[in-house]
């Protein structure tokens, strides 16, 4: 941000040199060398339009599938997390939400609403811009699936829309053309029974508090599953459960997470995932691709 004048419209909050630690759910990260929560939609077209070009830009929901390293980001991270709100059944069978609901709201609002189809997302704890990004999913549900439009903003802070038709949505992953970030989803469902949806809910919720260490600070799978096969079963086998660098340890109850087990860095998370990477290669032959997002010193997000 460079014109004081410009600075002062600003309705959001704006924040220099601020640890992400509180913005990820493992806990533990870098600072960003700008952090911008802004009030609502209109604040954030006015931030980002006189955002310099070349300033990094990358935006945030809780941070449940991401790390910041700890020489930090040289740019600016914008969290959407309560601040691009707005959750309503837009047709018969459509929701419309904003990037920084979060999933488990999508879900409960939709079943409310009568809908099935979006009670795998009730666990999932994450925004639906997050969500979208990913194409997070579980039980037999992946987001995209269910997507029949988003916006998107631009640097010049034009919305943008685009139909659900005009991506490609892999496993745990979409395309999106650099620059852009989601601003809202339109999801569709279809006609359900509100007492049903619910009761699903509840039991993946019990089914997910049964198999992940749901009580520790994580950053959920820090590894994608191998074709056919599941990186925690791989973990495993190479005993690795248990198995500590610094304060972050393979969780023992399901071994594709990483958790902070008090004060943990980014350099002990990092340093675990690379080991855990390393030892399965060796042992199992199988190169272990990485979910979890880095957001990196070197203004690059992997
Ligand atoms: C305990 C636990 C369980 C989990 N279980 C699952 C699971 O079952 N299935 C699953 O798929 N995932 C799971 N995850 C991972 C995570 O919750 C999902 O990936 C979720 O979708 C991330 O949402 P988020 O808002 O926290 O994203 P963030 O971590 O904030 O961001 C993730 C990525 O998306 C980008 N991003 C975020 N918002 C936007 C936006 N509006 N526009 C453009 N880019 C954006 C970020 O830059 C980053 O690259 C789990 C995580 C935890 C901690």
């Amino acid at each position: 941000v460079t014109e004081p004048c410009l600075l002062d419209s600003l309705k959001g909050k704006l924040l220099h040199h601020h640890s992400m630690e509180k913005f990820t759910s493992w806990r533990a990260g870098g600072a960003a060398n700008s952090l911008y929560i802004p009030k609502d939609y209109d604040d954030l077209k006015f931030f980002i339009k006189q955002l310099p070009p070349n300033e990094s830009l990358c935006f945030m929901g809780l941070g449940s599938n991401s790390l910041v390293l700890e020489g930090g980001f040289d740019g600016t991270i914008v969290i959407t997390q309560g601040a691009l709100m707005g959750l309503e059944k837009t047709s018969a069978l459509t929701v419309t939400a904003g990037a920084g609901v979060s999933c488990a709201q999508l879900a409960r609002f939709s079943a409310r609403e009568g809908l099935t189809g979006l009670e795998f997302l009730a666990g999932i704890p994450g925004t639906v811009g997050g969500a979208l990004t990913m194409n997070a999913g579980c039980y037999g549900g992946e987001t995209w699936d269910r997507v029949a439009s988003v916006e998107l903003i631009d640097r010049s802070g034009a919305i943008i829309a685009r139909s659900a038709k005009e991506f490609s949505p892999t496993y745990r992953h979409v395309d999106v053309p650099d620059n852009h970030f989601f601003v809202r989803g339109v999801f569709t469902c279809e006609l359900g029974d509100s007492a049903h949806s619910l009761k699903t809910i509840k039991s993946l919720l019990a089914k997910r508090n049964a198999q992940q260490p749901t009580n520790w600070p994580t950053g959920g799978s820090v590894f994608r599953n191998p074709p056919n096969d599941y990186s925690a079963r791989l973990i495993e086998s190479c005993g690795l459960k248990g198995y500590k660098i610094g304060n972050a340890s393979v969780s023992e109850k399901h071994a594709n997470f990483i958790i902070n087990e008090g004060g943990a860095t980014a350099g002990d998370i990092i340093a675990l995932i690379d080991h855990v990477s390393q030892c399965v290669y060796d042992k199992t032959g199988t190169r272990l691709e990485r979910e979890v997002r880095i957001i990196g010193e070197y203004n690059d997000l992997v």
